[in-house]
């Protein structure tokens, strides 16, 4: 009974991967995805699941079936005394938020976004930052998986445990994710305080800005010295705020993506950018309050190509240094900024980049000023290579040119997830081009 969509063109949010599903689906209950999942066995199909199509990638792209799951987006239960709350798997963040603080409660971390699926920010490893804090994955407690054979798995830490491990960081291949019960705390609302500092002081200074609060990260500015701190903490002070539609808009939007589009025929100005927007822009202190979603979730006005890898956090140094010395030695090579610098606490789930070692993930970016490419290969491999050099792991959201012959070398627990995806899923029914290249 279920209806399938055809001629519908799948884009992700940046517009930089798309496909064109055979049959598209929203699906509005489990018999709906079953009967799908019939139909994708009978006529030899695979199936992708997406949630927010965020991901700057061709992880969530098909050209077979996919199904969105928009519409089974309900908050199912929440536990008061454990604070921890259970919703399908296509509920976006956003409407999470609001719901947890009509319960008093809160997510402790969240990424840059949250019009993303609560199973489409654990398929990926989302991050944010703050050393005690391990990536969104860590606060699943429980969930439970529609698999390729239409059987439902119930996982936690109790039952299904290997299950469990593996598909806290599914990469949507492991089968459906229908709900996920994540571990809450009481809400909370942040105090965010951004000032300028330089490269040198925040590497040498490092642990102590790690110590002094409990959100920190900084943007580098390539190209320069030039760095802004950024330390988000609880408070108890009443919400407040700087933003203004002039220095945020007009200047930080409009003026900027219309000076990297001229960039694009001078290079060289790139380098000038960067350092005329950080004394606009950046140069001096600015403070905000309000509740924690808020502070964590920033708008990204900008579509643009993205590298993330998480490296050990000893490496956090070395690493931004040899590619600042990089871009010095081949004037050639531009970089957009801010190089984003965040840190997660290590944990035991198997594909998540910060698997067994606390970690830095330093995120690169160049910019597609109304929609024009910018040159980055050069830029791309040599980050790249640097990531590599000091055991890197690459965000699996966003795009990078590693193998399965790479994942074996980077995660101890790789043939474990193999061995459960196997099983799970024997046909390869959720696999795409993406994940064959991570599994074949
Ligand atoms: C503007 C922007 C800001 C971002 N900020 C951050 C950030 O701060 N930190 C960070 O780490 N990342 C960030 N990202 C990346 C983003 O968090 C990830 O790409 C995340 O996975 C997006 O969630 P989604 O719901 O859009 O997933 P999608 O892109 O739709 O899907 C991601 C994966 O999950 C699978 N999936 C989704 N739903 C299901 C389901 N129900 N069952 C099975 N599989 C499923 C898909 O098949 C796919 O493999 C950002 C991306 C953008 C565009």
């Amino acid at each position: 009974q279920v209806h399938g969509q055809g001629g519908v063109k799948f884009q992700n949010w940046a517009k930089t991967y798309g496909s064109s599903p055979e049959l598209y689906f929203q699906p509005t209950s489990v018999e709906e995805i079953r009967e799908i999942l019939d139909m994708a066995r009978q006529r030899d199909k695979r199936v992708k699941v997406v949630g927010g199509g965020h991901s700057p990638s061709d992880i969530a792209c098909t050209d077979d079936f996919m199904i969105q799951m928009g519409k089974m987006n309900r908050v199912l239960k929440v536990d008061k005394e454990k604070q921890q709350v259970t919703v399908e798997g296509g509920i976006f963040l956003s409407d999470l938020n609001v719901e947890l603080s009509k319960h008093g409660l809160a997510l402790a971390n969240l990424g840059a976004v949250s019009e993303v699926a609560a199973a489409g920010v654990i398929g990926t490893g989302t991050h944010n930052t703050g050393i005690k804090h391990g990536i969104l994955p860590t606060q699943v407690v429980a969930l439970t998986l529609l698999t390729a054979s239409g059987e439902i798995l119930e996982c936690s830490e109790s039952v299904n445990a290997d299950i469990f491990q593996a598909a806290r960081l599914h990469l949507g291949c492991l089968g459906v994710v229908l709900t996920v019960t994540f571990q809450c705390v009481p809400q909370f609302h942040l105090h965010e305080v951004a000032f300028p500092s330089t490269l040198t002081e925040v590497l040498d200074h490092l642990d102590d800005h790690l110590q002094r609060s409990q959100y920190f990260r900084f943007l580098w500015f390539p190209h320069s010295e030039n760095v802004s701190v950024i330390y988000q903490d609880p408070t108890n002070k009443p919400p407040s705020s700087s933003a203004s539609w002039w220095w945020d808009y007009a200047v930080g939007y409009y003026l900027l993506e219309f000076l990297l589009w001229i960039s694009t025929f001078v290079p060289s100005l790139v380098c000038w950018i960067n350092r005329f927007f950080f004394w606009l822009l950046f140069s001096s202190r600015v403070e905000n309050i309000a509740i924690s979603y808020k502070i964590f979730n920033y708008e990204c006005r900008f579509k643009q190509h993205v590298q993330d890898w998480a490296i050990p956090i000893e490496k956090t140094k070395e690493a931004l240094l040899e590619l600042k010395a990089a871009l010095e030695n081949n004037p050639k090579m531009v970089a957009h900024y801010p190089v984003e610098v965040r840190f997660a606490r290590g944990d035991e789930i198997w594909l998540s980049p910060c698997f067994q070692r606390d970690s830095c993930y330093m995120n690169i970016i160049m910019y597609r000023p109304y929609g024009k490419n910018v040159p980055r290969l050069n830029y791309w491999l040599t980050y790249e290579g640097i990531m590599k050099k000091h055991g890197g792991r690459p965000h699996w959201a966003k795009a990078h040119s590693c193998t399965r012959k790479d994942f074996e070398k980077m995660y101890p627990a790789f043939p474990k997830f193999c061995s459960v995806r196997e099983k799970l899923d024997p046909t390869g029914m959720f696999l795409n081009t993406y994940l064959e290249k991570v599994f074949y």
